[in-house]
């Protein structure tokens, strides 16, 4: 919400993407090991005052969008397939948005770089006069051209650069693109659809890093805007875990995807690999995935005796998806008996061969508590580990 407004981001995601020359639509190019959409969503699912995601996609990569995003973006609230123009597609987002929603935000897909200031200056002269748009000074001079010629040369002052994201009054909005559809005028951004009706659309300030994707050249700036970015943040994410399981007859002992002889196993709805399970619970720690119990309910019969690797796979391949990668992992077990030391190598090789990464990024330590706590008194074992990601 803004202020009393509910606001829903109208994501434009439909273009083929050929003036890239890409195999893929360049809002499914992978920028600094992201998809660009993702970053696009991400920059709306990050700010406190939008409540709705809609991205509007050609209908056949529908399902992609869906997949790219339904991991991270909480928000997401629908993908709706798109029209033959960007006017169309947006109209066609417009027209999904629930009753609720006063304030709208439209958005290219293929501007990842727009920042939390952008929107929140579009969003708060939108609320305050009804239409607003992002937009920078054109920093070269700009001349008219007719049969190879120059024929004039605009005043640069005057000259702005247009950006999203653009926001309006939903009545606004909706008022201006039923005139358009009526005098079947197709217009470059939502702006000029207000302009004709005169409404007024304010300026409000732009940012020369919220490029739009469109050509080759492009790639290369995105991803020098993107190292800066992430860098900004460090690139670097760590994450911490801990778990512990009690000891039961009758199981077996199962740590770090490793069977080892003992009189008894732990207790657990999985196999129980407290080891494995502090390892998840970093790594999803350290990309902001919520946890093991989230991601891999208690409740679900499908984890009943399941290998604790297979689901460090799944959450490893979640992380990957986020765009990072393992720099390392290192752990403590906390066992009184049995001794772990013969067993530590193959737990590591294990471990890194569910994440696809080498033993040598993963280090495991084993220690007694010298008879205290509820690992002393051989109640039990517990495990901690943390992680260090980095994004691609
Ligand atoms: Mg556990």
């Amino acid at each position: 919400m803004y202020r009393d407004k509910r606001v829903a981001v109208i994501i434009a995601a439909g273009g083929a993407g050929l003036r890239m020359g890409a195999e893929l639509p360049k809002q499914f190019m992978r920028i600094g090991g992201l998809p660009v959409l993702t970053r696009t969503a991400e920059a709306f699912e990050n700010n406190a005052s939008v409540d709705d995601i809609y991205v509007v996609a050609e209908p056949a990569r529908a399902a992609d969008c869906r997949a790219i995003l339904c991991a991270s973006i909480a928000k997401l609230r629908g993908v709706c397939a798109g029209g033959a123009t960007r006017q169309a597609s947006v109209f066609a987002g417009l027209s999904a948005l629930p009753a609720a929603v006063d304030l709208v935000l439209v958005h290219d897909a293929v501007r990842p770089f727009v920042s939390q200031g952008c929107i929140d200056r579009v969003l708060r002269c939108a609320a305050e006069r009804g239409a607003a748009a992002a937009a920078v000074p054109a920093k070269d001079t700009i001349k008219t051209v007719r049969d190879g010629v120059f024929t004039e040369t605009l005043d640069r002052s005057a000259l702005y650069m247009m950006q999203t994201p653009q926001a309006f009054l939903r009545p606004l909005l909706c008022a201006a693109h039923a005139a358009a559809a009526k005098a079947g005028f197709t217009g470059t951004d939502d702006a000029v659809l207000l302009e004709r009706i005169g409404e007024k659309v304010y300026l409000t300030e732009g940012d020369y890093d919220n490029i739009k994707l469109t050509t080759p050249e492009d790639a290369a700036a995105a991803r020098a805007i993107a190292a800066r970015a992430d860098g900004a943040e460090g690139g670097l994410r760590v994450g911490s875990g801990c778990d512990a399981h009690r000891f039961c007859a009758g199981r077996d002992l199962i740590l770090g995807g490793v069977r080892i002889p003992h009189d008894r196993g732990l207790l657990g709805r999985s196999d129980a690999d407290a080891l494995t399970h502090a390892l998840i619970d970093a790594l999803l720690g350290a990309a902001a995935l919520g946890d093991i119990g989230g991601m891999f309910p208690d409740t679900d019969a499908r984890y009943e005796g399941i290998s604790s690797l297979l689901l460090l796979t799944e959450a490893f391949a979640a992380v990957r998806s986020r765009g990072y990668a393992l720099i390392n992992a290192d752990a403590t077990i906390l066992a009184e008996r049995p001794k772990l030391a013969p067993y530590i190598g193959t737990m590591r090789e294990r471990l890194a061969r569910a994440m696809g990464t080498a033993p040598e990024r993963i280090s495991i330590k084993a220690t007694t508590t010298e008879g205290l706590g509820f690992a002393g008194r051989e109640e039990g074992v517990a495990a901690q580990a943390t992680v260090l990601l980095f994004r691609e």
